[in-house]
């Protein structure tokens, strides 16, 4: 049983059904996923992370989506999810250049394909970009860029209805426990699920359904906007490109999309019609225009906003079994790197949940049980 149909839930259902043989049901509260990160995601993937587990996972991940079409074939029709690998280029000042470095050697050593690059050499790789302010930049050579994330979710999805999952519309409220196992998985209404085994992959709002399994999860529902934009700038070979300020942009279609960090604290499950058209204005727009001059003329084409499934306590994912419980797991908390994680994710919970041990990846290092240790698996490089 899997509470929770979003790309993390959709592709564990995917493995353990197509490799598993598992009798496998999905229970979604919102089955059109208005609200789902899944949904709003920028679908990008990048190596460059800070920590080895996330680097792993992005690796497995860029291979699963080099031969999506084969994996997740289902009648002789081949998914496609237009991926584009066009790197990340992480730039930074002279402030932020020894973290740029140390991350760089962590990548290179996990066998990363991550160039440093000089303001010289950037220059000369993309002129069209203004390298006032920079002491380096790190770009991505091979398996970084982006991707249709909806797609990959819907293709999950048929996938694993295709071996036999069950996606059914329920909202879950309760479980029902005897000892250490949940023997069933109780919806609003009343209407009971007995099950083997539960996996939580609710994203954002994993914490509530954690609490009832005695797990205190970090993890919350927070806003981040994202500008789609329209420009005759033409910049050859844009990579997703990364302000020292957080301010990113990367193209999308004929046009580019963008977004930064919020201003502040942001409160829970903010409304996401509210777009802060004031970031855009005020960080956003000037930062663009300063960084790549061409941009002078630019236009909001239009913005959405979704919820990161921010862990406030490492900006990691949470997975594996709920400490104290022989036949929970958990899946969710990714920060807002879950789309590109979820292949290595999906298979990888399948494995634990369907053999009883990790196979493809060990993701013993996102074990909650360093919540309650209080020893964070911090990720510096979140966007
Ligand atoms: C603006 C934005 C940009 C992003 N950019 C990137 C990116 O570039 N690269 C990247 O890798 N990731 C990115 N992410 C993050 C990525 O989209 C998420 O990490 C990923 O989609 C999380 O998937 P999920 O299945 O855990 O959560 P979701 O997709 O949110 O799915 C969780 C599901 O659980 C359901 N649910 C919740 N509670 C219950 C309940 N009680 N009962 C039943 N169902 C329930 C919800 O309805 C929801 O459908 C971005 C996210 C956002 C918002």
């Amino acid at each position: 049983m899997i509470v929770g149909g979003g790309v993390i839930g959709a592709a564990s259902a995917c493995f353990l059904a197509r490799d598993h043989g598992a009798s496998v049901t999905v229970l979604e509260r919102d089955p059109s996923y208005r609200q789902a990160s899944s949904a709003l995601s920028a679908s990008s993937i990048r190596q460059q992370f800070s920590s080895a587990i996330n680097i792993a996972l992005s690796q497995a991940g860029v291979e699963f989506l080099r031969r999506v079409g084969v994996e997740l074939e289902v009648d002789g029709q081949r998914p496609a999810i237009g991926l584009v690998e066009a790197g990340y280029l992480y730039l930074a000042s002279s402030a932020g250049a020894p973290q740029l470095r140390a991350n760089h050697a962590l990548q290179r050593a996990h066998g990363a394909d991550i160039e440093l690059l000089t303001p010289g050499a950037l220059q000369a790789r993309w002129p069209w970009l203004a390298t006032h302010g920079l002491a380096l930049g790190a770009h991505g050579v091979r398996g970084e860029g982006w991707f249709d994330g909806p797609a990959l979710h819907a293709a999950f999805k048929r996938k694993a209805q295709a071996c036999g999952a069950r996606f059914v519309h329920a909202d879950v409220v309760a479980f029902d426990v005897r000892g250490n196992r949940v023997h069933a998985v109780r919806e609003a209404g009343g209407r009971a699920h007995t099950t083997d085994a539960v996996l939580v992959a609710a994203g954002a709002w994993s914490a509530p359904l954690a609490a009832m399994l005695g797990l205190a999860l970090p993890v919350h529902a927070e806003k981040r906007d994202v500008f789609v934009l329209d420009s005759p700038a033409r910049l050859t070979g844009c990579p997703l490109l990364i302000d020292p300020s957080g301010v990113w942009l990367r193209p999308e279609g004929r046009g580019f999309i963008a977004g930064a960090p919020p201003r502040g604290s942001v409160a829970d499950d903010a409304p996401l019609d509210a777009i802060d058209h004031d970031l855009f204005d005020a960080v956003i727009w000037p930062t663009l225009a300063a960084r790549i001059p061409a941009f002078e003329a630019l236009r909001v084409r239009s913005a959405w906003a979704g919820y990161y499934e921010m862990n406030h306590f490492d900006h990691n994912g949470v997975v594996g079994v709920v400490p104290g419980w022989a036949n929970a797991f958990i899946a969710c908390g990714f920060s807002g790197h879950g789309m590109q994680h979820a292949p290595a994710v999906g298979r990888a919970m399948a494995e634990r949940i369907g053999n009883g041990r990790y196979g493809s990846l060990d993701l013993a290092p996102l074990a909650a049980e360093r919540l309650q240790r209080g020893e964070p698996l911090i990720e510096h490089n979140i966007i």
